[in-house]
């Protein structure tokens, strides 16, 4: 263990690189292989949109990065922060850091971004992809890839993580994205006991659904443990779910990056829950 997060702590730009492009290449290749549905689309033209939200989202975090390592070390420096207070084995002490991250950095503004109307327009990006696959997973508005940092950095505060423990729960967070995100059907136990532990793919595509209540359930990312514990696991037939949402339900302006970029200052176009 301390091999892998002396290997995060140092990692490389190019290495995170591979991670994302290799995650998508991996996920991109199987769901052809086994897709849980056979849209008809123009998988490539589909992904033009996603894959530019993606590069935002690096550029964010990119741009950003230098906040985390600066909060990172000091807080090792200074002792600081709830994981630092205790006497804890190096192994425990990382794996909380990965697990308490998740629910901090993930969970937490993902569930505030449902509730909170304004931020709900910033993810409604995420939400009108109608046809989800792997390239979904990072088709985030460039000001939710904020909020998503911003929240990270308050974890990395709170909890008191090492630089090796934030890129390696980045890496696993990218990666369990990628995976639960992906078109792909997987044996029905093999999904049901993964989604005890982690958010399987037929578990995260509940909350893709286009309508309430299911829209506002399984926020999780890495762990479907924070669903369970704070009651927002719900369950639903992978034939019965149409994703997008409701409210905006224009599939071509939803492939439109200009319509996207612009869509949190636009006026809600009808008067349902959102
Ligand atoms: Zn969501």
């Amino acid at each position: 263990m301390i091999d892998i997060i002396y290997f995060f702590e140092n990692i490389s730009s190019l290495h995170r690189s591979i991670i994302l492009i290799g995650g998508i290449t991996f996920f991109w290749s199987i769901e052809s292989i086994i897709p849980l549905f056979k849209f008809n689309y123009k998988k490539l033209k589909h992904a033009i949109p996603n894959l530019f939200f993606t590069l935002t989202t690096i550029v964010v975090n990119f741009s950003l990065a230098f906040l985390l390592l600066t909060s990172a070390d000091w807080v090792t420096a200074n002792n600081f922060g709830i994981l630092n207070y205790f006497e804890i084995p190096f192994l425990i002490n990382v794996l909380l850091g990965v697990f308490l991250l998740d629910l901090i950095g993930a969970y937490l503004p993902h569930y505030i971004q449902h509730k909170v109307k304004f931020l709900w327009r910033i993810h409604l990006v995420h939400h009108s992809d109608h046809n989800v696959d792997t390239t979904t997973a990072n088709r985030h508005h460039p000001l939710e890839s904020i909020i998503r940092f911003a929240f990270t950095l308050l974890g990395v505060l709170i909890l008191g993580t090492s630089i090796g423990v934030v890129f390696l729960y980045q890496s696993i967070s990218l990666i369990l994205s990628q995976f639960n995100h992906a078109n792909i059907k997987l044996p029905l136990n093999l999904d049901n006991v993964l989604s005890f532990i982690i958010v399987s793919p037929d578990m995260h595509k509940v909350h893709h659904h286009y309508v309430m209540p299911y829209t506002d359930s399984n926020y999780g990312n890495i762990f479907s443990f924070w669903d369970r514990l704070f009651g927002t696991h719900m369950s639903l037939e992978p034939s019965k779910i149409i994703y997008g949402v409701d409210t905006f339900f224009n599939k071509e302006e939803n492939q439109k990056i200009n319509s996207l970029l612009y869509r949190p200052f636009e006026k809600p176009k009808s008067k349902s829950k959102k």
